[in-house]
């Protein structure tokens, strides 16, 4: 009797090439996903976060310079320890998800209870002013 062939990942029977592993695309990558190494996992949810930072930093900042509150990027699930590059000094800081880049600032006013938590979005087009670690 012939042996027939299942998908790896849904157990489904498999027609066609005997090569066949899987009944599609979608349980190939399913499998694949399922079995990455741990590592491999990991680096592809900090990639995803790297790209979500970018893009809301974006969103944010449509004219080349914005000052917006910290909150809304904590909303929009921004998250501040993921980054690309940075350049400045101490207190003067810049952290970049690619292109898009914030400083940190802190505002005090005497209409607020607390001073308010605050980022100076700017988009760059040339990396050439990284800044080196060693000189910080
Ligand atoms: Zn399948």
């Amino acid at each position: 009797m012939l042996q027939t062939k299942k998908c790896l990942n849904c157990g489904e029977a498999l027609t066609g090439r005997s090569d066949k592993r899987f009944c599609g695309d979608q349980c190939r990558a399913t499998h694949n996903n399922r079995n990455k190494a741990p590592h491999e996992q990991r680096m592809q949810e900090i990639n995803a976060q790297l790209r979500r930072n970018r893009t809301i930093l974006k969103s944010l900042c449509p004219i080349g310079k914005a000052t917006v509150r910290k909150e809304v990027l904590d909303e929009m699930g921004f998250d501040f320890g993921y980054y690309t590059s940075f350049f400045g000094k101490p207190g003067k800081l810049y952290f970049f998800c690619y292109d898009y880049g914030y400083m940190p600032l802190v505002e005090r006013s005497l209409n607020e209870q607390r001073p308010v938590r605050k980022v100076m979005i700017i988009q760059k087009q040339t990396f050439t002013d990284r800044a080196d670690p060693w000189l910080l």
